[in-house]
């Protein structure tokens, strides 16, 4: 069960693998990601991360990567590694080329992805966790993955000082966007309700395979904005991700959400959402 990185075409240790100092990823930040994850054995969502990762390049206007290669490629490194629980992390920038803000005339994206184990269920998955809010400091292009992800770090560390799990985004007029890397859900008299796509957030899988999981369950579902005092006042709420998988949050701001406990629609989904991963 190797730890393993994916550079350009060849496997190797992750600790060998290395990236030229003028990777526009490094420089820029110019260069696009996702995180997929696999449940015993089995890749989940690959066809979705794989067309979301498609949108963020177009979205930068990278040169196009073959889907195919992308997913042989994927493929070829889960199978080396032989994790049945693995987090595969995949990384192409516009290319090496000397520091110059404009396009480089001539570059080759650089694709890298390393995989590596994932614990069975996220540690806060029975519990729950407590967030705190932050104002939303990053840039009008969420829904594109890019690895410019400082508002996110800082965001998080916030979070970890203060004693918590996460830091929730919310605008300066107190719309509730997202958490540092999840979506975010609140339940409101059994509807569960969610930020619309738009650019202000990232369009998570999770997101998606929820939102189908409440249509099929015929679970009343509204995608619309919600207010922060909308999040405090919730019922239930809950963070998405394909880490984060259905994370119940019981305290934010250090006040209780419903009654402090995990609540029924979350435990619902979190449910229907391990089941439908670890089936596929
Ligand atoms: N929102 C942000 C900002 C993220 O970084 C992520 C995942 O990295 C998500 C939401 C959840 O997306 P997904 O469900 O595709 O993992």
């Amino acid at each position: 069960m190797p730890e393993l990185a994916y550079l350009n075409g060849k496997i190797l240790p992750i600790e060998e693998a290395m990236v030229p100092i003028e990777d526009r990823g490094y420089q820029f930040g110019d260069a696009v990601y996702e995180y997929i994850a696999s449940y015993n054995g089995r890749l989940f969502c690959t066809e979705k991360h794989l067309d979301r990762l498609e949108r963020s390049m177009q979205g930068l206007s990278f040169p196009p990567v073959a889907k195919d290669d992308m997913r042989d490629a994927l493929n070829t490194l889960f199978e080396q590694a032989q994790i049945e629980r693995a987090g595969i992390y995949i990384q192409i920038s516009r290319g090496v080329a000397p520091r110059n803000h404009s396009f480089p005339a001539e570059s080759q994206v650089q694709i890298v992805m390393t995989i590596r184990s994932l614990p069975e269920a996220h540690p806060h998955a029975e519990e729950g966790a407590a967030t705190i809010t932050m104002k939303d400091l990053r840039w009008s292009r969420c829904d594109i993955k890019t690895v410019q992800l400082l508002p996110n770090v800082l965001a998080k560390q916030k979070a970890l000082d203060a004693g918590v799990y996460d830091t929730i985004f919310i605008t300066e007029t107190g719309v509730v966007r997202e958490a540092t890397s999840s979506n975010v859900f609140i339940v409101q008299n059994k509807t569960a309700v969610t930020h619309p796509l738009t650019p202000n957030i990232l369009g998570g899988i999770t997101r998606m395979v929820i939102l189908d999981i409440c249509k099929a369950k015929e679970i009343p579902l509204e995608e619309r904005f919600f207010s922060v005092e909308e999040l405090y006042q919730a019922d239930e709420v809950f963070l998405c991700g394909t880490v984060t998988e259905v994370l119940p949050i019981v305290a934010i701001d250090g006040k209780k959400i419903g009654d402090g406990k995990v609540g029924p629609l979350t435990r619902t989904l979190y449910g229907a959402l391990r089941q439908e991963a670890l089936s596929t």
